[in-house]
């Protein structure tokens, strides 16, 4: 691929996995507020007692805002064995949907995904954050980065031309992981331009 045919840009998106923790939230709410971060988060899941009116005080000050699906609890992503994947994607954005929120993104807990978890993602007109390589595309924004491979990522100079990085929202609990995002935010503010990062949203979103 020519090189001015990639895509280029910085995004970084959190997975907000445990939005009802007052502390997580606190965290997050303090970051969004000086970095452009795509807030991906698990919808609550009132088998295990989680607050849904709560949740839905946090996640109306979120916009944009994506779905981050936890198949199994609240802290086990990954699908096991009963229930129907898709189905679920599926009514946790609709249920989304019906509270007035409008999810723009998906990722898969885990990075799981399967063929019908992503033809109802496409159908739901999710942009889909799940793969882990690529290039941003009609409907697809891969996540290439973690956390710590980003904070080594700025400091080298071969940062690939796009980048998306994720991180949780339960990281920033832990000072030295919190220091590392945000200095690379910092430095990826400074290499990136704004219009950089909005020309690979604009790309995932088949408008070019
Ligand atoms: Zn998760």
């Amino acid at each position: 691929m020519p090189q001015n045919s990639v895509p280029s840009g910085a995004v970084v998106s959190c997975h907000l996995e445990r939005p009802l923790d007052d502390e997580c939230w606190r965290r997050f709410d303090a970051l969004r507020r000086r970095f452009d971060v795509l807030a991906l988060v698990r919808p609550p899941d009132p088998a295990y007692g989680e607050d849904e009116a709560r949740w839905l005080e946090r996640a109306r000050t979120l916009d944009p805002i994506g779905l981050h699906t936890h198949w199994t609890s609240p802290t086990h992503a990954r699908p096991s064995g009963a229930g129907n994947p898709a189905e679920r994607v599926r009514r946790e954005a609709l249920w989304m949907r019906e509270h007035g929120l409008a999810p723009l993104w998906f990722c898969g807990g885990a990075w799981y995904t399967d063929d019908a978890v992503a033809a109802t993602v496409q159908e739901l007109g999710l942009v889909d954050c799940t793969p882990r390589v690529g290039f941003p595309d009609d409907g697809v924004l891969p996540t290439t980065h973690s956390l710590g491979q980003l904070a080594r990522g700025v400091l080298s100079p071969r940062l690939p031309r796009y980048v998306h990085a994720y991180f949780h929202d339960y990281d920033l609990l832990n000072a030295r992981r919190r220091a590392a995002l945000i200095v690379s935010l910092r430095i990826l503010g400074i290499r990136r331009s704004a219009a950089d990062a909005s020309n690979a949203i604009r790309k995932s979103h088949g408008t070019r």
